[in-house]
C-alpha cells in the first residue's frame, strides 16, 4: 500500500520535474534569489564530498555522433579523509546509471590489475547527484576505486551547449564540450565541484575512424577497435577543473611548432587551415608575454593546444578552444573601444591567458570566480603592455570602464552555485590596477604577482587568500580595499570640498576602515595624499575645475564640490 502510494507520488513529480527541472538544473543560483535543491547539491562541499579527496580519473567514453549517445566509465581515485560509507559523485539526470562498482587500490591493490572492478554497489540519484553507497565504512587513508558505467543521450544546454553535437560547415560531424556553468557532469560521472582537482587524469575517447579527438594533456597514442571506431588517448599530468575536461572531436587537421621547450600543437578544419596558421601563430607571443611577467607555461608536460571549435572559444586546460573568426579583436569587434583590440586576436589572449589564471591557480568556488576572469582580463592588459607599451596598456585596461555596471558585488554567496555578475571580469581588472597604482612601483608589482601567481599554482585557493597575500606582502592592511571593491556594489568615491586655497578629502565608501592612496593635484605635478574615510585638509593652489585625481591609475568616482 505504502509502496503505491509512493510510486504515484514519485509518478506525480517526475512529470514535474521532467518539465521543470532541465531549466532548474541548467540555471545557477541567481542573485537574492534561495538556492533550489539542485544548485545545494551541486554547489556545497558538503560530508558525502569532504570525506574523500579526488586523486585520479579514467575517463573512457565512446561517442556516437549519428545517435548523439554516449556510453562509458569514469573510474575515480580517491583517498579516504573520514571513515564513512557513502560519497557524492554527480552525474545529469539525462544520462543513465548502468552500474557502479569498486574495489580498494591501496594498500590492497587489485589482482592482475582487473578491468572490472570487484563489488557492485548501490547508489541513489537526487537532481544531479549521484550518491554512492558502500556496504561498509570506507577506511581514512585508504585508496579506493569506483567505477560509474554510464550511456544516454546528453542534453545540450547552457552558453555553449555544454557538450554539442553538431555539424561543420562541410556537413561532418564537429562535437565539442564547453560546460563551465552547468558542470561536467552534463556528460561524464565525476565529483562536480571546484574545491577538489583530480590530480591527473587518462582521457580515452572512441571516435568512428574518419574523425580525430582532441583532448587535454599529452596525445598517448590512438587504438583502431576494429569495429569502425578509433581509440584516442591522453594524458593529463597536472590537477585538472572537471569542467575542463573537454573533447573535440572533428576533421581536424594538425600542424606542431614549439617555443623553446613547450610543445604547441594545432588543430583546424581543412578549409581554414591557411586562414588558421596565419592567426594561431599569435599563440607564441602570448606565450613570451605571460611567461614574462609569470614564469614558466605550467603545463609544459602536457604541452599547449589550439583547437578550432564552433562556438567563441574557452580555456580548456592544455586544449584551449578557439571560434574567433580568424580575425582580431573579439568576434571581429573593437573589444575594448578604445583602437588597441583590434591589433591582437581576443580570444587566442585571453583563453590562453586562462592556464595561469583560472587552470594553475583556480578558485575553490564559483563565488570566486574573478580569480579567474579578474585576472585574465588582467593578463590581456599586461599582454597589451609587453606588445604595445605601457599606455597603450593603460588605454587598453580603461577601455573597460564603459562595460562595468557596478549592479552588484563581484564576489557571490559561496556554496550554493551561484553565478558572479560580468564584473568580475571588467572591474576585477580594473581593480587589479588600481591595487598597481597603490604599490606604486612597477618593478616591486611585477615582482609580487609573480610571486603570486607561484605561490598558488596548482592549488585552488579563495578571495581570503588573495586579500591575505597581498596584505602580508604589502605590509598592510588591504582587507578593507579588497572588501569595498569585490564584496560591495559600488566604487570608492573621493569626496572633495573646495575652499580658498585648500581642499578637504575623504573617501565615501562601505567600509569603515577603507584607506587607499591616491594620486591627485595639478595636472603635471600629481601628488599622492592617504585619505581614509575621514575629513582631512591640505593646501593647494589648484582650483575646483582644474584639480585633477588620476582616475586611469585608480578605479574610483569623484565628487567635487
Ligand atoms: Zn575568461
Amino acid at each position: 500500500m505504502k509502496k503505491t502510494q509512493t510510486l504515484i507520488h514519485l509518478l506525480k513529480f517526475s512529470f514535474f520535474i521532467l518539465i521543470t527541472s532541465f531549466s532548474l538544473n541548467a540555471q545557477r543560483t541567481a542573485p537574492n534569489q534561495e538556492p533550489s535543491r539542485a544548485n545545494i547539491l551541486r554547489g556545497e562541499y558538503g560530508r558525502y564530498r569532504a570525506n574523500n579527496d579526488l586523486l585520479y580519473y579514467h575517463l573512457d567514453v565512446r561517442v556516437d555522433p549519428d545517435k548523439k549517445f554516449l556510453k562509458g566509465t569514469t573510474t575515480a581515485r580517491i583517498r579516504m579523509l573520514k571513515e564513512d560509507s557513502r560519497i557524492q559523485l554527480d552525474l545529469h539526470e539525462a544520462l543513465k546509471v548502468d552500474g557502479v562498482f569498486y574495489d580498494e587500490w591501496e594498500p590492497k591493490p587489485r589482482a592482475g590489475g582487473t578491468s572490472r572492478l570487484r563489488e557492485e554497489l548501490k547508489f541513489t540519484r537526487e537532481a544531479g547527484a549521484l550518491f554512492v553507497d558502500f556496504p561498509q565504512p570506507l577506511i581514512a587513508g585508504h585508496i579506493y576505486e569506483v567505477a560509474v558505467n554510464y550511456s544516454g543521450n546528453p542534453l545540450e544546454q547552457g552558453r555553449f551547449g555544454g557538450i554539442a553535437f553538431k555539424r561543420d560547415p562541410a556537413g561532418r560531424p564537429w562535437i565539442n564540450t564547453a560546460c563551465e556553468g552547468e558542470g561536467a557532469s552534463v556528460w561524464w560521472p565525476n565529483k562536480d565541484q571546484w574545491r577538489d582537482e583530480v590530480e591527473s587524469m587518462k582521457i580515452s575517447v572512441s571516435v568512428p575512424n574518419d574523425l580525430v579527438d582532441v583532448s587535454n594533456g599529452k596525445f598517448l597514442g590512438k587504438t583502431d577497435l576494429g569495429d569502425g571506431y578509433t581509440r584516442w588517448d591522453w594524458l593529463v599530468q597536472y590537477p585538472i577543473n572537471n569542467y575542463n575536461v573537454s573533447l573535440n572531436i572533428g576533421h581536424y587537421e594538425h600542424w606542431s611548432d614549439r617555443l623553446g621547450d613547450v610543445p604547441m600543437d594545432f588543430y583546424a578544419l581543412p578549409e581554414d587551415l591557411e586562414k588558421a596558421k596565419k592567426q594561431f601563430a599569435q599563440a607564441k607571443g602570448m606565450m613570451e608575454a605571460f611567461q614574462h611577467y609569470f614564469g614558466e607555461y605550467p603545463f609544459k608536460k602536457d604541452g599547449y593546444k589550439l583547437i578550432q571549435a564552433p562556438y567563441s572559444g574557452m580555456e580548456h586546460q592544455s586544449a584551449v578552444t578557439y571560434g574567433n573568426h580568424f580575425a582580431n579583436g573579439y568576434l571581429e569587434r573593437d573589444w575594448t573601444g578604445v583602437g588597441i583590440s583590434p591589433r591582437f586576436d581576443f580570444i587566442i589572449i585571453h583563453e590562453s591567458g586562462h592556464e595561469w589564471f583560472g587552470n594553475a591557480v583556480s578558485a575553490a568556488d564559483p563565488s570566486d570566480m574573478w580569480i579567474h576572469e579578474g585576472w585574465t582580463t588582467y593578463l590581456e592588459c599586461l599582454y597589451v603592455e609587453y606588445m604595445f607599451g605601457k599606455a597603450d596598456g593603460l588605454k587598453y585596461t580603461n577601455g573597460y570602464k564603459s562595460k562595468v555596471r557596478n549592479q552588484r558585488p563581484i564576489v557571490p554567496a559561496r556554496g550554493i552555485n551561484a553565478e558572479p555578475p560580468q564584473d568580475m571580469y571588467f572591474k576585477g581588472a580594473l581593480f587589479l590596477n588600481t591595487l598597481r597604482s597603490v604599490v606604486n612601483d612597477d618593478k616591486k608589482w611585477f615582482a609580487l604577482i609573480r610571486e603570486f601567481y607561484q605561490q598558488f599554482k596548482y592549488k585552488n585557493i579563495m578571495t581570503e587568500d588573495v586579500e591575505e597575500f597581498f596584505s602580508r606582502r604589502m605590509e598592510k592592511n588591504l582587507t578593507p580595499v579588497f572588501e569595498q571593491y569585490l564584496r560591495h556594489t559600488a566604487l570608492p568615491v573621493l569626496e572633495l570640498k573646495f575652499t580658498d586655497g585648500s581642499v578637504q578629502y575623504r573617501w565615501k565608501v562601505d567600509e569603515k576602515n577603507f584607506v587607499m592612496p591616491v594620486k591627485v593635484g595639478a595636472k603635471t605635478n600629481l601628488q599622492i595624499v592617504t585619505p581614509t574615510t575621514e575629513w582631512q585638509t591640505m593646501k593647494t593652489s589648484v582650483n575646483k575645475d582644474n584639480f585633477e585625481v588620476a582616475t586611469d591609475l585608480y578605479f574610483v568616482e569623484v565628487s567635487k564640490s
